[in-house]
């Protein structure tokens, strides 16, 4: 069949071509109905049906006698570490992990937050979760303690897994003291905290509340803790992203939509097959991580690397290295990465036997052309740019080489991946765009595919209000982003409507980072902005009015003040969030009701047209940005 029919098929016969998909997994129960779509903008896919996450990744692979088969490589050029798990031995570890959860009370529906590095315990207590029917809410390790507050006290998790530390460029960066003040600034207080100690850096324990996981562990190295059967509809995850607003959405993922998702992309997109073995770059703090280093893969019966470092450490060979040792079949990676490595030797490039690799996947921001093409030159093999979201939880554009193999089309994603009824909307009237070559904003008619958010974590109505209902007179779910389509129906994606910025890949709220900056004691107000940069992508930009200008009469003070507000952004939201520059005005462009003009002081910074200004109370303020920033 070719993918126009497919794709056409997967809308059109949603229930018949869901209902095959759903082959390709194990259920305990089968589902009564492909997807009950009675309340939209909700929908329950495979309702009636039961199965666990974790079985369908890892014990039904040991049941088809593949246990001796690799399932976990994990791979530390921080700490010299190379381990290969294989399907038996991660079930065993698994199992070790939901006993040692289970004593700790953990049960069914219970929150399990997990801070942690790159290491195994992370995959082990994350698949422990959904083996016994608790939720988990993975948090960025890159992340500080008021973000992790805040997804304590949205989460009211029981138990926190961590560790001692994490590792960046051989550098140990602690996680438990960070821990510890976010514990302290949440509402909500766990009931246990469960560390596993990499003998990285010291931690003080709380005694009552935190546990050693090593002996605790040695008490169930023998532990069977059966797969708990769970509704398709029991949530697996949540899994916090930025919006608009400050306050991070608790994205929540159901269990057998994104199971069966999960296979069926790992087939037709990421051209995976049991036996082989993926190497995504991510971390388990993003969605990549969850869908495509942890649960895809397995799901698929593949080895899956979890890599622990940086792509240019010991040498900007290492990611290839581990293609050539592990054989990999497939790699996803992203365009920050990918711009990372361009700047060093492109003979790293030629320098291992890359013949397994059926293509490099690359996703989560815009893929500019140069590096596409550099890439694509150096490594010699298909490159294919994906699109989607934290919420989406699987691709929404793509080439789906798996159905029929597609060209790519440099700076396009693809086109919309079956499942998704993918439309272009005009953003004041709602109006659909239907012809090629008109910007809207990016929307998926309803019901969501499997595999996507099913809501906003105890709080449907903002899940209702936020994505169902941004565009004038339409149910449909924006993705917040701006796009076009060509005549082939291949889309290009330019930019968020909303207040989200993307630095490296990373997705962030400017709100968020203004919050935090405003939180300085000499911090009138500010505005961040994303501002366009050949490395990140996108950096953060802010512009701050001091309560008290006084003593800002040189650079150096400004300097100084400068340097203060990105350490409070550092302590409190992780470095990931801190701006590239804090600059100090007098004055933030406003319109004359007082709203803050971000999109003209980004368009300043980029030095381009700052458009419709008529608006504008007082232009003095935009002009000082401008001659700062020129
Ligand atoms: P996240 O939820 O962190 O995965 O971020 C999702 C956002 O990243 C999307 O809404 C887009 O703005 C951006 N994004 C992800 N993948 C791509 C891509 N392939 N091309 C352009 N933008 C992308």
């Amino acid at each position: 069949m070719g993918y126009a029919d497919f794709h056409r098929r997967s809308i059109e016969e949603r229930d018949a071509f869901w209902a095959e998909q759903a082959r390709l997994v194990d259920w305990q129960a089968p589902p009564r109905q492909v997807c009950d779509n009675s309340s939209p903008p909700f929908s329950k896919w495979f309702a009636g049906g039961t199965l666990n996450l974790c079985h369908n990744a890892v014990d039904r692979h040991v049941a088809a006698g593949r246990g001796d088969q690799r399932a976990l490589i994990y791979v530390s050029t921080e700490t010299d570490q190379e381990k290969i798990y294989t399907f038996s031995e991660l079930q065993a570890e698994v199992q070790r992990m939901a006993a040692v959860l289970k004593s700790l009370g953990v049960g069914k529906g219970d929150r399990v937050l997990i801070y942690m590095p790159m290491i195994p315990e992370a995959a082990f207590a994350m698949l422990a979760c959904v083996r016994i029917g608790a939720i988990h809410s993975v948090v960025f390790g890159g992340f500080a303690s008021v973000s992790l507050a805040s997804r304590i006290e949205d989460a009211t998790p029981k138990v926190i897994v961590s560790a001692d530390a994490g590792s960046r460029a051989g550098k140990v960066m602690a996680y438990k003291p960070l821990l510890d003040e976010a514990i302290r600034l949440s509402k909500h207080k766990p009931g246990s905290v469960l560390l596993v100690d990499r003998g990285l850096a010291p931690m003080e324990r709380t005694g009552g509340r935190d546990h050693d996981y090593a002996p605790l562990r040695e008490q169930h190295l023998e532990a069977q803790v059966p797969c708990e059967w769970v509704d398709a509809a029991h949530p697996s995850y949540i899994l916090y992203t930025s919006g608009t607003t400050g306050r991070p959405k608790g994205v929540q993922r159901d269990t057998g939509g994104y199971a069966v998702a999960l296979a069926s992309s790992m087939k037709d997109i990421f051209l995976g097959k049991a036996g082989e073995t993926y190497f995504s770059t991510s971390d388990i703090g993003w969605v990549v991580g969850h869908s495509y280093i942890v649960y895809g893969p397995l799901i698929a019966g593949m080895a899956t690397i979890m890599y622990e470092g940086l792509p240019i450490r010991p040498d900007a060979g290492i990611w290839w290295s581990l293609v050539e040792k592990y054989q990999v079949t497939s790699m996803f990676s992203a365009p920050t990465a990918v711009r990372v490595l361009k700047k060093q030797d492109p003979a790293f490039l030629k320098k291992y036997d890359l013949s397994s690799l059926r293509a490099l996947f690359l996703a989560g921001e815009p893929l500019d052309e140069p590096t596409a093409q550099w890439i694509a030159d150096g490594l010699g093999r298909p490159i294919i740019d994906n699109y989607w979201q934290t919420e989406t939880g699987w691709p929404i554009l793509s080439i789906c080489n798996g159905v029929e193999p597609a060209p790519s089309k440099f700076g396009s994603p693809g086109k919309a991946v079956y499942g998704y009824s993918v439309k272009l909307f005009d953003e004041n009237t709602g109006e659909e765009l239907t012809g090629a070559g008109k910007k809207g904003v990016v929307a998926i008619e309803g019901p969501l595919p499997p595999g996507c958010m099913q809501t906003v974590w105890g709080d449907d109505e903002r899940f209702v209000n936020t994505y169902w209902k941004s565009i004038p007179n339409r149910l449909v779910y924006s993705t917040f982003d701006w796009g076009i389509r060509d005549e082939d129906g291949y889309f290009f994606i330019l930019g968020r409507t909303d207040d989200v910025i993307n630095v490296a890949g990373h997705r962030l709220g400017t709100r968020e980072i203004e919050e935090s900056i405003s939180s300085h004691p000499n911090v009138a107000e500010v505005a961040v902005v994303g501002v366009a940069d050949s490395l990140k992508g996108q950096v953060a930009m802010a512009f701050a009015v001091a309560k008290d200008a006084s003593g800002l009469t040189d650079e150096a003070a400004k300097l100084r003040l400068e340097g203060e507000v990105m350490k409070l952004v550092e302590q409190q939201l992780g470095a990931v969030a801190r701006p590239a520059r804090v600059r100090f005005v007098t004055a933030l462009p406003k319109t004359r009701s007082g709203k803050l003009l971000r999109r003209a002081i980004q368009a300043v910074c980029e030095g381009r047209d700052a458009g419709d200004l008529t608006t504008i109370e007082d232009p003095s303020a935009l002009q000082q940005i401008r001659d700062m920033v020129q």
